[in-house]
């Protein structure tokens, strides 16, 4: 997932609908990423308060006719609308309670798509060259399966950690250096694990699974593992084993000038690539699951468009 440095322009989404929502009705949606399609015991979406997206801090719209709120299963277009609405949601009551007089870049209301089509990717832009300002997210089949990256608490927050930052620092946007865009990309994995330890059941999962021990390899550190799997079926050395990216790694910082990859980027791809690769020592070092110099790794080292 990336930030798309296009033209700063300040438009609405033609077709954003506001939810209808109750804070009293319950929705289904992810703890946590839904993860490898193959993992056993399949992950079971846990009941929150319908989100209304359109409050304050920092209000967002998905694209569309909100479904009414009620307990979706997973597979369906209804489940996939929540499992996005309350993640963003989450992350931006995380962000705005931190930062309370935070307003969007892109206006006040960050427009979201909740499927723009096929790819394995998603990004945040201002708008431009025919994007939509605000938040875009795609689907693409895999391996028999079609995986939808709005789906993902990680991806959805990744992405408004992009706009998050951009809206505290818009400088850095399209700053003509490759340690802004990989400090984006960190900015957006910290974003995915700080707001997914929102939530208190999840807290205490990675609590068990670790012993304590936050920089151990576990559902925090490991960044967006279902659209890793599906990046995987296709190209599997691109992206990490068990995830898009793992906190938890031993990266240690390079100078950017003289970073390899032994993945041989074709020459429109390297900018990229580099940024997302130097965001993994980046996020280590500032992130919870990670108090040793490490790094998160790229959140999508083919999500480049
Ligand atoms: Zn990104």
């Amino acid at each position: 997932m990336a930030k798309r440095a296009r033209r700063s322009t300040r438009r609405s989404a033609a077709s954003a609908a506001v939810p209808a929502t109750s804070a009293k009705k319950l929705v289904s949606t992810w703890e946590d990423d839904p993860g490898d399609p193959a993992t056993v015991p399949a992950p079971v979406p846990i009941s929150v308060p319908a989100p209304t997206l359109n409050a304050q801090p920092l209000p967002s719209r998905i694209g569309g006719k909100a479904p009414a709120p009620k307990i979706y299963q997973p597979g369906t277009a209804e489940f996939r609308y929540y499992a996005c609405a309350t993640s963003l949601r989450r992350g931006s009551d995380f962000w705005g309670g931190i930062v309370p007089s935070l307003t969007w870049e892109v206006g006040k209301t960050l427009p979201v798509i909740l499927d723009d089509g096929v790819d394995l990717n998603a990004f945040y832009t201002r708008g431009g060259f025919g994007d939509a300002p605000g938040l875009h997210f795609f689907h693409a089949a895999a391996g028999g399966r079609t995986f939808f990256s709005g789906e993902s608490p990680d991806v959805v927050c990744h992405e408004l950690g992009h706009a998050i930052l951009d809206a505290i620092r818009p400088q850095l946007f399209d700053a003509q250096t490759i340690e802004a865009a990989a400090f984006h990309e960190s900015f957006g994995d910290m974003s995915a694990m700080l707001t997914a330890l929102q939530v208190e059941s999840f807290r205490q999962r990675v609590l068990t699974d670790t012993q304590g021990v936050l920089n151990r390899n576990s559902r925090l550190s490991r960044l967006a593992e279902q659209l890793g799997a599906a990046i995987r079926v296709e190209h599997p050395d691109a992206v990490d084993h068990d995830s898009l990216r793992n906190a938890v790694n031993s990266f240690f910082y390079r100078d950017p000038r003289r970073c390899r990859h032994r993945r041989r980027p074709t020459p429109c791809r390297r900018n990229r690539i580099r940024s997302h690769a130097c965001s993994r020592r980046r996020s280590s070092t500032s992130s919870p699951a990670c108090s040793r110099p490490r790094a998160t790794a790229p959140m999508a080292m083919i999500s480049l468009t």
